[in-house]
């Protein structure tokens, strides 16, 4: 008898073998995003290999004109080299997303609002000339700081898929159609490992639900960086987990967007 992996060929049906593929993607209670800010050149580049050995798509969120040569550098956190657009296109065709992070890095609820706004659009603009594919009513755009106000949190709403900012809440719930406020959580300036540790296993205790982390590089760059030993470990760790599904956030809402 022809047997396929312990299972004997009499049992494999396709019918049965669909509804075990069915029973295997509802078993996803849990949605972990580590959404990687500021579009830092050598910490995205080892982040994306090492997304790439597990198969996984990683959620990178980058400046608009972080790469240009008169860029201000922002904060204390954002002082060494950007990605430009060229390794953004790059890192998009292997299959992670690159959605946009602001277009200077303002804190946007400190200015006044048509300010703001202009800043948002020349952002959006700047990824559509420059982001292969890019289209605003696909993109998430993580405010700066995670910081923002109801005034703008209204504006964005119908001009991209979904926005993200600050908690509360720390979890959101599992995707559905029309969600388009997210928040994350996300420590520093120290190493966020620890903290991180923590808020991956208060999220697996729950019955379901989506942490999105916001992490910014590794091997000591950004804010809250964590080692890349650690990444690799953790994720070899977070891949075994049934329950769970490690996504950027556009391919978690896709799933439910049509
Ligand atoms: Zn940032």
């Amino acid at each position: 008898m022809i047997r396929i992996m312990g299972i004997s060929a009499a049992t494999l049906t396709f019918h049965g073998l669909f509804n075990n593929l069915k029973a295997n993607e509802s078993s996803k209670r849990h949605i972990i995003t580590l959404a990687w800010d500021d579009g830092f050149k050598k910490s995205s580049i080892l982040t994306a290999e090492i997304f790439e050995k597990y198969n996984l798509s990683a959620c990178i969120n980058v400046i608009a004109t972080g790469h240009l040569s008169d860029f201000k550098i922002p904060d204390k956190y954002q002082v060494t080299e950007k990605g430009d657009f060229g390794l953004w296109n790059e890192l998009k065709a292997r299959g992670h997303e690159i959605m946009p992070h602001g277009y200077k890095h303002a804190n946007l609820k400190n200015m006044p609002l048509k300010d703001a706004q202009d800043l948002i659009q020349a952002c959006l603009d700047y990824f559509a000339k420059n982001l292969n594919d890019f289209k605003p009513e696909r993109a998430i755009f993580s405010f700066p700081y995670n910081d923002s106000s109801p005034e703008l949190e209204d504006w964005i709403s119908d001009k991209v898929m979904a926005f993200r900012t600050g908690a509360p809440p720390v979890i959101n719930p599992m995707p559905y159609k029309g969600q388009f406020r997210l928040t994350c959580v996300g420590g520093g300036p120290d190493s966020i490992e620890e903290d991180l540790e923590q808020k991956i296993k208060a999220l697996l205790e729950l019955p379901s639900g989506w942490l999105i982390y916001n992490t910014h590089g590794l091997n000591g760059e950004g804010y809250g960086p964590m080692r890349s030993e650690f990444l690799d470990r953790l994720l070899n760790r977070l891949v075994s987990i049934d329950s769970a599904s490690i996504l950027p956030m556009g391919k978690a809402l896709a799933g439910v967007i049509k």
